[in-house]
């Protein structure tokens, strides 16, 4: 049984991601930024299904509030011994038009949250010479996209982080692996009117949008006890979008 905190878990990838650790019996720590009604909504739906589950605010840009939140995980269920950084956003606009604070918005919600996540589990994994840390990246990650220049360069920084972090924590015993998902549907995609998702289906060649569920079971490749020889990776699951 591990304990498992991941981030940004009240709905969409992070929702099917906690729901599937949960189904197997593991703690799990679901966090929330700001929709608290869909966390506690979940939070109550795992533990009726006698899932040990907690669910802790905080905004995992902010290095206290992350001190907060792992606290909590430890204080309920001890060591942290599985780290999902699944708390992103995205944006869509002209690269001449980003600002500043679009930039730093981006950059602190998708790539320093997952520095302080990573900093902030590592000790604990250091000493218990075990741990999984997994984070979702994006295919914009390895091949760009077009006015998402600020979250597809968070999203390679992901990918170097990953594969560096590998090599640093490899000797004890902790992996680092990646998922770069395809067009999934999540609330994050809700902004794009049903042409623009028609012609990203079109152009997924196992011709369907993906589900939070696709990349679930993705992560839960990564998580598992046997799955200590991959690391460093970058698993794309995206029905071969690229
Ligand atoms: P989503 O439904 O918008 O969920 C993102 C979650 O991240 C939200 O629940 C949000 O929490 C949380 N979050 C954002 N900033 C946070 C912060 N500072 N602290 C804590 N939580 C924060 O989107 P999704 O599609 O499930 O995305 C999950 C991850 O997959 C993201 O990293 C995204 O970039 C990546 N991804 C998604 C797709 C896709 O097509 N959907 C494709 C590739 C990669 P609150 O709601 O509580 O604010």
């Amino acid at each position: 049984m591990s304990t498992v905190i991941v981030t940004g878990s009240a709905r969409g990838i992070g929702a099917a991601v906690v729901s599937a650790f949960a189904a197997e019996n593991n703690n799990v720590v679901i966090n929330y930024k700001s929709s608290e009604k869909e966390a506690i909504e979940l939070l109550d739906k795992l533990k009726k299904n006698g899932a040990c589950a907690i669910a802790v605010q905080a905004d995992v840009s902010v290095r206290e509030d992350v001190e907060r939140l792992f606290s909590e995980a430890e204080k309920n269920f001890g060591f942290v011994d599985v780290l999902v950084n699944n708390a992103g956003i995205a944006q869509q606009k002209l690269f001449t038009d980003i600002t500043d604070d679009d930039y730093d918005r981006m950059f602190n919600c998708n790539v320093r949250s997952a520095f302080y996540c990573s900093q902030r589990a590592l000790p604990q994994m250091i000493h218990h010479k075990y741990g999984r840390i997994i984070n979702i990246t994006s295919m914009w990650g390895i091949s760009g996209a077009s006015c998402e220049v600020h979250y597809s360069a968070s999203k390679s920084a992901i990918v170097g982080m990953t594969k560096a972090l590998a090599k640093e924590v490899a000797p004890s015993g902790i992996t680092v692996n990646a998922i770069a998902p395809g067009v999934i549907d999540t609330p994050m995609n809700s902004g794009f009117d049903s042409e623009t998702m028609d012609e990203l289906k079109n152009e997924t060649p196992v011709g369907r949008i993906g589900t939070p569920e696709d990349v679930a079971g993705a992560v839960m490749l990564f998580a598992d006890k046997g799955s200590g020889f991959i690391t460093g990776q970058i698993l794309g699951v995206d029905g071969g979008f690229i």
